[in-house]
């Protein structure tokens, strides 16, 4: 399957700025086959931690994540950046290069005590990822897991999130 997902998976330069090699990993959702056997790849390596629930970085964790919780048959929970969530949230703010974000979830989504894997598409810098996993311990519950279809190895976002929780891939570049 990492073939399969390597051939899927395009380099755009310069996106969103110059100098950037964008991972676009839109194509993989538009092969039903590819799609099915990355949602159940992913499903057999969460079930090691059993999982209470998923929670997906906005917007992109929002395309396997659901799919594998329907799969396991636990919640699907997203976290979303400021201002985006209509109900009572939780929020955390985290510094970026220059400056700093805010990520939310609905206050009454993760159950106190649960054991939730941190889904998005890629891992970079692992910033947005650690942020995420701030959240669900501001909600009284433990990251078990960080998961990614796609790990930019030369960033070194494991080593930072594996203070937390061990992380997961299935394409390193
Ligand atoms: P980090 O916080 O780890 O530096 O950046 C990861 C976040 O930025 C993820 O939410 C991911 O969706 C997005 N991201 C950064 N670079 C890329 C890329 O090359 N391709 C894709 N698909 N997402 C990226």
């Amino acid at each position: 399957m990492e073939q399969r997902l390597q051939a899927a998976i395009r380099n755009i330069p310069d996106f969103p700025k110059p100098g950037i090699q964008f991972k676009d990993i839109t194509p993989i959702f538009l092969d039903p086959e590819l799609f099915r056997d990355l949602v159940k790849r992913f499903a057999q390596e969460y079930k090691k931690y059993s999982p209470d629930a998923i929670v997906g970085i906005e917007s992109r964790g929002y395309l396997a994540g659901p799919a594998i919780a329907l799969e396991l048959g636990i919640p699907f929970v997203l976290i979303r950046k400021k201002g985006k969530l209509p109900a009572k949230t939780i929020s955390h703010t985290y510094s970026l290069e220059y400056g700093t974000d805010v990520v939310e979830v609905h206050e009454d989504a993760i159950a106190p005590g649960s054991k939730v894997i941190v889904h998005d598409d890629l891992l970079a810098t692992g910033g947005t990822a650690e942020a995420a996993g701030h959240l669900v311990e501001k909600c009284g519950s433990t990251p078990v897991l960080f998961s990614f279809i796609v790990e930019l190895n030369f960033l070194n976002g494991k080593e930072r999130l594996e203070k937390v929780a061990p992380c997961h891939s299935i394409i390193t570049y």
